[in-house]
């Protein structure tokens, strides 16, 4: 079937024809990954402009300013054919001799300069080197990461798929793939972004690589994430400051978090004096995105991206998204209270009202981030019952 997406048009297996034989062995395309692959267009531009503007003004011709990108599991090449059409410098490499045969035939269709190449990704990112390199694997990138480091100068592009290991829903896997205590929680989403991140922190550190995250998100299918990565030992050593612990009480939802690689868990929650108090880490605790770098993509952000509102709307709240490492969800806390919830929007007013920072969080319709803790959070902001308004 043929397929639009962005400015390219590329050929993909349809799903439904897999249904009855051979399911499995068709060039995977994924629908539902639209939004991740607008997302990356869009992070794509604004990225160019961002080394354009710092490191490498020395260029001494534009040709010798194009960024070279791998699509390291390019399945039908979409991806790499529109990050070749956002300018980049594309190799397009899959494992699979049939998507790359298809990844070169959908580079042609749209008349567009790269390369498509049969390769182990792990082989090709330890021989050569990308100035962008983006891992988009079936599950989790963790068996791909060390050489994912090694293989790029810049931006390192991650997708997760695995996220009940990652949130701690499949412990055991979670504890094994990620090498942390991933833990179950109400915030599950952005527990498993931020356990991979950490654990991609980790891997890069063991090659004196720091990362910063510029751009990150997590939704139901994924967790994804863009690392700014610097080659250098001491900024490696700064990056991992960023690592720490949450606590967290399963009663009353109290959580606090701390940094350094030793955990040390309260006994009893200091909310409600519940026993049922777990911790989860060491998980990046620091940023998820650069807000500026943030600001920058929403301007990429084009309407013949199919996805361009979702895409729009989710970088409106990223933009605002405080830093704190856990959100809560205000429909959980008011079920929790007896209470009904009120709009979000009212409730966010409350906090701010009483001294709290206060925004919404990018997880969910009904999550947000504020500096209050639960109980100080219920004191400004639980909605009155019904029988209580005047
Ligand atoms: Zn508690």
């Amino acid at each position: 079937m043929r397929v639009s997406e962005g400015d390219v048009d590329v050929e993909a297996p349809d799903p439904r024809d897999g249904s009855s034989e051979g399911a499995g062995d068709a060039v995977f395309f994924n629908p539902e990954m639209e939004l991740n692959r607008d997302l990356t267009v869009a992070v794509l531009r604004a990225y160019e402009s961002r080394v354009d503007g710092s490191a490498n003004v020395g260029a001494e011709s534009p040709a010798d300013r194009t960024l070279s990108y791998l699509d390291a599991m390019t399945a039908t090449g979409v991806r790499a054919a529109r990050a070749a059409e956002a300018g980049y410098d594309v190799t397009a490499a899959d494992v699979d001799p049939e998507a790359v045969e298809l990844a070169r035939e959908n580079l042609a269709l749209n008349d567009l300069p790269g390369e498509a190449v049969e390769s182990d990704a792990n082989v090709l990112m330890h021989s050569e080197r990308f100035d962008v390199v983006d891992l988009d694997p079936f599950g989790t990138p963790m068996p791909f990461a060390d050489a994912a480091v090694a293989g790029t100068r810049k931006l390192l592009c991650v997708t997760a798929t695995d996220t009940a290991p990652l949130c701690g829903a499949h412990f055991d896997s979670g504890v094994r793939t990620y090498d942390t205590v991933p833990r179950n929680t109400d915030f599950h989403r952005e527990m498993g972004l931020r356990v991979l991140i950490g654990a991609l922190s980790r891997v890069a550190a063991r090659r004196d690589v720091a990362v910063e995250p510029i751009c990150s998100h997590a939704t139901r299918h994924y967790a994804r994430t863009y690392l700014e990565l610097t080659h250098k030992a001491t900024a490696a050593d700064k990056a991992l400051q960023w690592l720490g612990f949450v606590h967290h009480c399963e009663d009353c939802l109290y959580r606090e978090h701390e940094f350094g690689r030793i955990a040390h868990p309260p006994e009893d929650c200091p909310n409600c004096g519940s026993a049922r108090s777990s911790t989860a880490g060491p998980i990046w605790l620091g940023p998820i995105v650069d807000r500026e770098f943030v600001d920058a993509v929403a301007d990429e952000v084009t309407p013949n991206m199919g996805e361009w509102k979702r895409v729009s709307r989710l970088l409106d709240t990223l933009a605002v998204e405080l830093d704190t490492p856990t959100h809560y969800d205000q429909h959980r806390l008011c079920k929790q209270w007896g209470a009904p919830a009120n709009k979000l929007e009212t409730f966010l007013d409350d906090l701010r009202d009483a001294g709290y920072e206060a925004s919404p969080a990018h997880y969910g319709g009904t999550c947000f981030k504020t500096d209050a803790d639960v109980s100080e959070i219920r004191e400004a902001a639980e909605p009155a019952a019904a029988s209580d308004r005047e």
